[in-house]
């Protein structure tokens, strides 16, 4: 395989605080010999572990950016012990854009791994995580929320693995960041994940989903921010350990949990997120848009739960994700 064309402008190995770009090889009708720059952040304070950032895998979430973003302005080299990697957004063209895929190839940065060196924009960014930047870390956190078609109640979030020790290690992490809920979740097309690459590389991997509907507010960039220094504590990256705030166990282990809708039409939802909801209760219905006088057509859950995401706007088509219920977990 050919190496990567990814040019840093910053130099990891180099102590200090240093904002540059990852410079990828772009000739497009605006810029014939032209980059695309990617943002980049490193802070390192000699040796220690690695944590790398990143945001807006997919470029209409938006707790990663604005944490990382922060935190990339306000993090002193002096604070830590280790290195610590930013990319506040991993998909740039799309987070530009304010598209969950890439402006220019349409590349779903979440779908393409491990990337390809010979491939486009969005695969060569993906290589370049794969053989390049997961190397350097021994913890990984990607923050996601719901994008513009998803809304969540907030969680972080581990993965089944078949390294029960290394499961043990990233599922530390995630009830280290501390969101509301800390979710084992189970992933549909696992195969071409982010995820997927960090934990095939053995590393501590802490996902997100915190939000949605393409924007943000307080309390979820909140938790990004919060969520962050705390894994750099428990990492030990940073001093101090982590704040505690009151956090439920929750999985999504049973296929059931997920409602895929089966109609189009004007989708009212019967719960909020957050909401417990029990077996056979009504999580939305969905009225036909085409006349009045239709009875709407009824989705009600499989198993008793939480009520934790759901389809955000309010027109739906079949195959949409409709909601999610998440089991408690004792
Ligand atoms: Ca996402």
């Amino acid at each position: 395989m050919r190496d990567n064309p990814i040019q840093p402008t910053v130099d990891f190995d180099a102590d200090g605080v240093q904002h540059g770009f990852l410079k990828v090889p772009y000739s497009g009708d605006d810029s014939a010999w032209g980059a695309v720059m990617i943002p980049v952040t490193v802070v390192r304070n000699g040796e220690g572990p690695t944590a790398l950032l990143t945001g807006a895998n997919h470029g209409d979430e938006y707790e990663g950016p604005i944490a990382l973003w922060c935190l990339a302005t306000e993090l002193n080299a002096e604070a830590i012990s280790g290195r610590v990697i930013i990319v506040p957004a991993m998909n740039y063209p799309a987070f530009r854009a304010g598209k969950r895929t890439s402006s220019i190839d349409g590349g779903n940065m979440n779908r393409v791994f491990p990337g390809d060196p010979d491939g486009t924009i969005t695969q060569i960014v993906a290589d370049y995580f794969s053989r390049t930047l997961l190397p350097l870390a021994d913890y990984v956190i990607d923050i996601h929320s719901g994008g513009k078609t998803m809304k969540f109640a907030p969680f972080g979030a581990a993965h089944v693995l078949d390294d029960k020790e290394q499961q043990a290690r990233c599922v530390a992490a995630v009830e280290a960041f501390n969101a509301p809920y800390s979710m084992m979740l189970l992933e549909h097309e696992p195969v071409h994940l982010y995820d997927t690459a960090a934990e095939n590389q053995g590393k501590v991997f802490v996902g997100t989903e915190l939000g949605g509907g393409g924007s943000t507010d307080a309390t979820t960039a909140g938790i990004a921010k919060r969520g962050i220094s705390n894994v750099l504590m428990h990492a030990g990256i940073l001093p101090g350990k982590p704040e505690r705030m009151p956090s439920a166990n929750v999985d999504t282990m049973d296929p059931r949990c997920f409602i895929t809708s089966e109609h189009s039409g004007l989708l009212e939802m019967c719960n909020n997120l957050g909401d417990e909801v029990k077996e056979g209760d009504l999580i939305g219905v969905i009225h036909d848009t085409e006349r009045t006088g239709a009875p709407p057509v009824e989705y009600r859950s499989k198993v008793d739960g939480i009520f934790m995401g759901r389809h955000y706007p309010c027109l739906i088509k079949p195959g949409d994700f409709l909601a999610v219920i998440a089991l408690k977990v004792d």
